[in-house]
């Protein structure tokens, strides 16, 4: 079977794939890597790739994954004791993809793997990608760089276990196919991986909504401590080091918070904060209406998409807060002024 043309725009830059395969080449030794603090699209994407080459590519090539430390809750996709957390060996790739991740910088530790290889190829789904490979490849009309990986496989070598990681991603960034990034392509794969057998239920129900004590009080303290601010278009809650360290917790069981914020009525904009080293906050912004937080986390040196982005910001909280706060009056005064033309 002929391997279908590369269809090449934008100087040869961007790359319209047909299938995952083509680029492998005469590739051996493949890496793999997503984004610092793995959310579900990050550890889907990246199992379901690495099952996927595994299966998909002969005996004699060499398949690496590196994460960060992943979420306990997403351990039950599959066998996840394959992923490398730091980097064991110097080894230059001949290929290296990073997923998920929408600039280098996102890649943490393996920045250093990706910038030595052979080859390099980019799949993300962020509309501030940075196109920083050598090949990339970017759908940012597709919910979850999972969604990307699904057109790229071929349908009959996703098995269960590829099938699970898939749909982990797709629930994680779609909020359980509620937020808007959504479509009816995005439907039509979450029900051929249901017809895969992935257990939607359990999955959905264990990775996405179970939430253990000390989780759930940290909800109920950000949401007691939460400001609201623009006359109740922008609600801002915050957790500090010392109040992770109290519960006993990471940012991993923030999961879900901005999401609860998010739904106050009224509301514009949600902003969760926390801190990450003395006067270093890690920011996360949701948007329901018009405001383009992708912009203004963008601004701060952080990316995203439109709905939902996040940037680290340095100062102190209220110095964090007045220039996040700003940029999203500002937007809003636009608007405003905008209706009244
Ligand atoms: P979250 O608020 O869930 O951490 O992130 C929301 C979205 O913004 C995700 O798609 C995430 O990849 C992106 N994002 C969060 N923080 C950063 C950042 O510091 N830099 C970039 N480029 N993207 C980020
Ligand atoms: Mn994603």
């Amino acid at each position: 079977m002929g391997i279908p043309k590369l269809i090449e725009k934008v100087l040869g830059v961007e790359v319209i794939m047909k299938h995952i395969l083509e680029v492998l080449g005469d590739a051996r030794t493949i890496g793999i890597a997503g984004h610092v603090r793995p959310d579900g699209d990050c550890v889907g994407s990246c199992l379901a790739l690495y099952y996927y080459l595994k299966k998909a590519t002969g005996e004699g090539i060499r398949v690496d994954l590196y994460l960060e430390p992943i979420p306990e809750k997403f351990k039950t996709v599959g066998n996840t004791d394959i992923i490398k957390q730091e980097n064991e060996e110097s080894i230059k790739y001949d290929l290296f993809i990073a997923l998920d991740s929408g600039s280098l910088d996102r890649l943490g530790f393996a920045q250093e793997y990706f910038l030595a290889a052979n080859k390099t190829l980019n799949i993300d789904h962020h509309i501030s990608n940075t196109r920083f490979a050598g090949t990339n490849h970017v759908e940012d009309n597709a919910s979850s760089t999972c969604e990307v990986l699904f057109g790229l496989f071929e349908e009959d070598k996703i098995d269960l276990t590829i099938a699970k990681a898939l749909y982990l991603g797709i629930i994680h960034d779609t909020g359980v196919f509620k937020h808007s990034n959504t479509s009816e392509k995005t439907m039509m794969i979450a029900g051929k991986l249901i017809t895969k057998g992935v257990p939607f239920s359990q999955m959905i129900d264990e990775t996405f909504y179970l939430k253990n004590y000390h989780q759930n009080q940290m909800l109920g303290r950000c949401l007691l401590e939460s400001i609201l601010v623009l006359h109740g278009k922008c609600i801002v809650s915050s957790v500090s080091k010392k109040t992770l360290e109290f519960y006993d917790s990471t940012s991993a069981d923030l999961d879900g918070i901005i999401d609860q914020l998010r739904i106050t009525e009224g509301v514009e904009v949600a902003i969760l904060l926390y801190e990450t080293d003395l006067h270093e906050y890690k920011v996360s912004m949701r948007a329901n209406g018009f405001v383009d937080v992708r912009k203004i986390a963008a601004y701060f040196g952080g990316g995203g998409h439109i709905k939902a982005a996040g940037c680290t910001m340095h100062g102190t909280i209220h110095d964090v807060v007045n220039n996040l706060t700003a940029h999203i009056e500002h937007q809003l005064s636009n608007q405003t002024s905008e209706q009244e033309q």
